[in-house]
């Protein structure tokens, strides 16, 4: 690839890199985002209202968003800016060629994980010096390279519109992390004249220099919040007159991870998170738990969530307290479109440093990315998504790197070599 687009990639992964952001707090991201491509000429930025259906938003705490706009200020981010994006953070640019044909999207997710950086001196980022500056939060999934990766194909894209027709839409979503962007994307609308879709992300089970395309595998999911409100009383005194909302919880943990497994498919329950209780002689009052669910159809992980509101209601019920059930994330299963993979296959054959392509097939992870390639399904449209390798130590975790200098131009290669085949002017 081109020397100064590889050394700009580079460096914004980097930059990124230090300046973590969860879901629906991507501030500094946002900012850099818009403001690189108004610099590469993009006429057409999209942000905030115009990308997100506020409706569908899920999973965003307006606490976390409000430090994060603090913090976004004090590093540099206008407050004219926050107020345009109208604290919602995202952005989709729109390249249209002027000539006629398909109207091709591509995918970059942009947010961090709740991880504290390893302090190893051999971690790349710390013996580079581009270890993440905000405590307790790190680009752990990879998504810093999934956004320079994006910001380079805008690079590229500007260069070569002369020789590409139709429209081209740089997505770049928030809130992958907990699947809770997508849908507000999707539902936007933006997505709705979308021919072909594709997305990509580094890792998995797939190492450096290897591809994957991926066939099957990813579950359907919902994440939720559970909230118990129960009625205080003296433990000594008392106990008859309150109603425990930690019993509720703790009841409702043991009967969530005991539901009846699906017959017809994978499935996956899990309790992450249970925090109940004021103090030793005081009934407790709050709990809250988070959960997720997952299915290996849409079927199956309906049928784990429909069991999950009939514990989280008869345990409210039983306890006497009251409960409250959220949804804060949700994915669907992969879409298979066949010839989208198999471009992607002859684009992964053609490029000198893949050592190996690898088609996936077996239960994964979760992706919100089925969410937006659905939408585009639903109304005609194909798409598909790859990985490319990397020797990552594992996700989410403090010690997740990604070679970035080897990795992520094989991620430009095939989405650059994808226009070429799908959007060419000849
Ligand atoms: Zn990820």
């Amino acid at each position: 690839m081109d020397k100064t687009i590889f050394d700009e990639m580079i460096a914004t992964r980097r930059h990124l890199h230090r300046f973590p952001e969860e879901g629906w707090t991507e501030f500094q991201t946002t900012y850099l985002i818009a403001t690189r491509l108004r610099e590469l000429g993009y006429t057409d930025v999209r942000l905030g209202r115009q990308i997100i259906d506020t409706e569908a938003v899920l999973g965003r705490n307006p606490e976390q968003v409000k430090a994060s706009i603090d913090r976004a200020i004090k590093n540099g981010v206008p407050e004219t800016f926050i107020q345009e994006i109208d604290e919602l953070t995202g952005c989709v640019a729109i390249l249209n060629t002027g000539r006629t044909g398909p109207v091709t999207a591509l995918r970059f997710d942009i947010d961090c994980n709740p991880v504290q950086e390893t302090d190893d001196p051999d971690h790349a980022p710390n013996r580079e010096g581009f270890c993440s500056e905000h405590p307790g939060l790190m680009h752990a999934c990879g998504h810093d390279g999934h956004t320079a990766v994006g910001l380079a194909v805008a690079r590229w894209l500007m260069q070569n519109k002369d020789s590409l027709c139709g429209t081209v839409k740089l997505v770049f979503q928030p809130a992958e992390e907990g699947v809770r962007g997508a849908v507000a994307i999707a539902s936007s609308g933006i997505l709705d004249d979308v021919d072909n879709i594709v997305g990509s992300h580094c890792g998995g089970k797939v190492k450096l220099g290897e591809v994957g395309l991926i066939h099957k595998g990813i579950l359907a999911s919902t994440k939720f919040d559970i909230r118990f409100k129960g009625t205080p009383s003296h433990a000594g005194n008392n106990p008859h007159k309150g109603h425990s909302a930690l019993l509720a919880a703790s009841a409702t943990a043991l009967m969530i991870v005991g539901i009846a497994r699906h017959g017809d498919g994978a499935s996956r329950v899990a309790v992450g998170k249970l925090v109940a209780g004021e103090g030793r002689n005081v009934t407790p009052v709050n709990a809250y738990m988070q959960i997720e669910v997952r299915g290996e159809t849409a079927e199956i992980n309906d049928y784990l969530c429909q069991k999950v509101e009939h514990i989280v209601r008869g345990n409210a019920e039983a306890y006497e307290v009251e409960g409250k059930l959220e949804c804060v994330g949700q994915a669907t299963t992969i879409i298979e479109c066949p010839a989208v993979l198999d471009t992607l296959r002859s684009i992964a054959q053609e490029i000198p440093e893949v050592t190996r392509i690898a088609e996936l097939d077996t239960p994964a992870g979760s992706e919100d990315f089925t969410i937006m390639l659905k939408r585009v399904v639903e109304r005609g449209g194909q798409g598909g998504m790859f990985r490319w390798g990397c020797n990552h130590h594992g996700h989410h975790r403090a010690d997740f790197e990604l070679q970035d200098t080897l990795s992520m131009p094989i991620a430009f290669e095939i989405f650059t070599r994808y226009l070429q085949k799908t959007n060419s002017a000849d």
